[in-house]
């Protein structure tokens, strides 16, 4: 059995000092924001090379504050992508905002830039690409269109912790970087948990307000808030978790090197990588025409697999209304029906990649025969009888 996550492993190795963060968080009887934050967030935003990082209680709590920060409301437009989790979407629909999708890349399955500028009206309001799987969309274009058409841009990293595009680290590179850390993310907390980070000292002075019911000073109300604080339990876990993230995130390129040989071995496409980004590997994912069938082979072998994402947000029954159909993002729906995500997580071993590679090569094997066990078509039969 290879399992498609497994958080058991890595909890145990850190159980002794996850259990003495969380101790002192109780005995300090500080439960919301505090000491425990303010360190998480000091040293989050060192990892992603901004100058400011708002804690808050998920990533669409982060995405949504980022796009109210930036100005987004009622009438505006926000471009961006439906090949993503619904957080991405919904926070636009939080702020009264409309989504306005773009297709993603073929190869790079981030948003097209060259699909942008067609997009943007009058109401365009900002521009939010999402770094799917680990990979950073392709940000020096979507940033110029940005720029050009004087759009805020607001990163959703939620899958993407210390990933990098050309030596920047994502969430620094447009206005306002917004990070999820759910317990299945490369960061994840025991909880739910999100992060706001960005350079910019105003947008990180709104978050901070906004995330705690607008208060600047106890009772005083300045914006119209939220309750979307971070708890101190999540804020110390993540805390402890930031002196291992880089050593995971190596676990996980390690890992997705073997899979990239063995995969190239084996004449599957493997997921593009381009050499000036860091990839992450929140998801290891492959593209097959015969995703289904491939799904189920691995399944009987013992192998535990993920789709990312099966249904695109357009295609969703609660997004009908937003106006899509099918045949409106090809690209996205074509690797809705094909991507097929492997077991990827720190703890994995390299020969397990190898063994799912073998079970993949076998299931390969086994759908070309498939075809041919069916009894031969007449025309078949009579093709075969003229070659002779
Ligand atoms: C996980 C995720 C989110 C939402 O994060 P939550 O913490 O679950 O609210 C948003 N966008 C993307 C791309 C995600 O993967």
């Amino acid at each position: 059995m290879i399992p498609f996550v497994d958080l058991k492993t890595q909890l145990k190795a850190l159980r002794p000092e996850i259990d003495e963060v969380i101790s002192r968080v109780i005995d300090q009887g500080h439960f919301v924001l505090g000491p425990a934050v303010s360190a998480f967030e000091e040293k989050f935003s060192t990892y992603c090379r901004t100058d400011h990082c708002v804690g808050v209680n998920s990533g669409a709590s982060a995405l949504h504050l980022a796009l109210l920060a930036a100005g987004v409301g009622p009438g505006d437009e926000v471009i961006t992508v439906s090949m993503t989790f619904v957080a991405t979407v919904a926070a636009v629909l939080y702020c009264g905002a409309k989504p306005v999708f773009v297709d993603v890349d073929p190869d790079r399955w981030t948003m097209a830039p060259e699909l942008i500028e067609a997009a943007i009206t009058p109401r365009t309001k900002a521009i939010l690409p999402v770094h799917l799987h680990g990979l950073m969309a392709d940000m020096d274009p979507i940033m110029a269109v940005a720029r050009r058409h004087g759009i805020v841009l607001v990163e959703d990293a939620a899958q993407s912790h210390g990933a990098e595009y050309k030596g920047r680290r994502a969430g620094s590179i447009g206005d306002i970087g917004c990070f999820s850390f759910y317990p299945g993310k490369n960061l994840g907390g025991f909880g739910e948990g999100g992060a706001v980070v960005t350079r910019d000292a105003g947008l990180a002075r709104t978050v901070r307000l906004l995330r705690d019911w607008g208060q600047e000073e106890k009772y005083r109300h300045v914006l119209p808030g939220y309750n979307y604080r971070m708890d101190a339990i999540q804020g110390a876990i993540l805390n402890l978790k930031m002196d291992y993230i880089e050593g995971w995130t190596e676990d996980r390129r390690r890992l997705a090197q073997v899979y990239d040989q063995e995969l190239a071995a084996i004449g599957q496409k493997r997921p593009s990588a381009p050499s000036d980004t860091r990839h992450v590997y929140h998801v290891y994912s492959i593209e097959h025409p015969r995703r289904d069938a491939l799904q189920a082979a691995l399944t009987t072998a013992g192998i535990g697999t993920g789709i990312h994402y099966p249904v695109p947000v357009h295609l969703q029954p609660a997004y009908e209304n937003l106006g899509y159909g099918r045949g409106d993002l090809p690209v996205t729906e074509a690797l809705a029906e094909r991507f097929l995500s492997l077991p990827m997580y720190p703890e994995l071993a390299p020969d397990q990649v190898v063994q799912v590679c073998r079970e993949l090569e076998r299931a390969h094997a086994a759908e070309q025969i498939e075809p041919a066990s069916r009894a031969p078509s007449a025309r078949e039969t009579n093709k075969v009888l003229e070659s002779v």
